[in-house]
């Protein structure tokens, strides 16, 4: 790797990397502010646009989103006409959780085996770090060739959606002709990956009433419709046999035709009981990334502690709907009311409501900035070619910026490959990842720049 200029450099900057990681790790950037003062976040945004200035941006600024964080955002100016790409990446961490269940301190970046321990050295401030370290490996080897703005938000953990709702009321703040969301990860550590698409999904409540009020289950019980026994049949009606989702009228047989996951590994990535089934049909890729999957969240119904001997009156469930890319949420939410509606069984009263909903994502895989990033990850990764994955949940913002500028080319790469264990204790990253992300990246910007590709 280190034949490519770029490469040298990004392998020369590293150990400044480590130093500016260590820094940004220190901060306590958790934007819940009742469990960690808000002066920590702030300190973070301080910091990143203190970087972006060094490195020669204009219009930086700490733009205050309407959920009360800040996201900083700056401009790079390129040569006149080039393309625009803006840079993604958040500042914000999960909770450290149980501070004991670390080995070493959650703020503290820590070398141990080879990775960087600390929360958020994955997922996502050493995101920042990657974009920082492609730039300055193209500053130092030529200039960047492309336009570039660089957005780092303040709350994504949170899912408050400050940046989002910035976005709307700015259309013209984030308009770039790719985006690259250095926000997701390998599908192992070494095995370059894009993530092309997410499910949507879509939240429905269903109630189901039968009677007046609960009746004594001796003396009522064997002709007294139960209204838990009518939720408990519909929500049964949701999947076959094999357990796969079944919505009426919703089609479930759509084939993943990028990476596949293996049955074994995704066992152990799953912690999957010894001798308990997965459900589903197709591969395992098929069925997390292509297909519905519809999950039971909550059931109101009587505990167990303090039951008493009676027929329900009254049952309500919370019911969500993992969308496959393709499939229009609204489509499948208005399908699975239909499908609760009409399937309530003893013509029990049954109403539906819907609690939220978030459209699937695809990019094309065949554009400009996918042809240059695969060329970019295939030198950054040599003797490797770049992998397509899906994820299974949704990124809002991805939404967001997708329906603002739907000529904007979407790539999500990231360091959050399965070791770094984000979101868990103990996460980490692997900077060995973190320079050829940095070099992947940096050779991206000038590929898509030459639009020779
Ligand atoms: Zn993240």
């Amino acid at each position: 790797m280190s034949s490519n200029p770029v490469a040298a450099t990004v392998a020369s900057l590293m150990p400044r990397a480590k130093e500016e990681l260590t820094e940004l790790v220190a901060f306590k950037s958790v934007a819940d502010f009742d469990q960690f003062p808000r002066s920590e976040s702030e300190g973070a945004a301080r910091w990143i646009a203190d970087a972006l200035t060094a490195e020669g941006f204009q219009e930086v600024a700490l733009l205050d989103t309407p959920d009360g964080t800040q996201s900083v955002y700056g401009y790079l100016p390129g040569p006149e006409g080039a393309r625009t790409v803006l840079l993604y990446a958040h500042y914000d961490v999960q909770p450290p959780l149980d501070e004991s269940g670390w080995t070493t301190p959650p703020f503290e970046l820590t070398e141990r085996d080879g990775r960087w321990y600390g929360r958020g050295t994955a997922d996502c401030k050493g995101g920042v770090i990657m974009h920082l370290l492609a730039l300055r490996a193209l500053r130092a080897d030529g200039g960047v060739p492309v336009h570039v703005k660089v957005i780092v938000e303040g709350s994504e953990e949170q899912g408050t959606g400050g940046l989002e709702r910035y976005a709307e009321e700015h259309p013209d703040l984030l308009t770039a002709d790719a985006v690259v969301i250095g926000d997701a990860g390998n599908f192992r550590a070494g095995l370059p990956t894009v993530t092309s698409t997410l499910r949507g999904m879509t939240l429905v409540r269903v109630s189901v009433d039968t009677l007046e009020g609960n009746l004594h289950s001796g003396q009522f019980g064997g002709a007294a419709p139960d209204a838990l026994a009518a939720l408990v049949r519909v929500l049964d009606s949701l999947r076959a046999e094999d357990g796969s989702t079944t919505v009426d009228g919703l089609s479930a047989d759509s084939a993943w035709d990028g990476l596949q996951y293996d049955d074994d590994q995704f066992r152990k990535d799953a912690k999957v009981l010894d001798g308990v089934e997965l459900i589903g049909s197709g591969t395992v890729a098929d069925r997390i990334w292509a297909r519905p999957a519809v999950t039971v969240l909550g059931i109101d119904c009587p505990p167990v502690v303090g039951a008493t001997p009676s027929v329900q009156a009254s049952a309500r469930a919370l019911i969500s709907l993992r969308v496959p890319p393709g499939v229009d949420a609204a489509e499948a939410t208005a399908l699975l009311r239909a499908h609760l509606e009409s399937r309530t069984p003893w013509g029990a009263r049954v109403s539906t409501e819907q609690i939220g909903q978030g459209q699937a994502f695809r990019a094309d895989t065949t554009s400009p900035a996918y042809r240059a990033m695969a060329e970019a990850m295939a030198v950054a990764y040599p003797g490797q070619e770049m992998q397509f994955a899906g994820q299974g949940g949704s990124i809002p913002l991805c939404n967001t910026l997708a329906a603002l500028y739907p000529k904007a080319e979407i790539l999500l790469i990231g360091l959050s490959e399965p070791e770094a264990r984000i979101h868990a204790v103990n996460e980490s990253v692997s900077p060995d990842e973190l320079e050829r992300l940095s070099v992947a990246e940096a050779l991206f910007l000038r590929t898509y720049a030459s639009g020779a590709n």
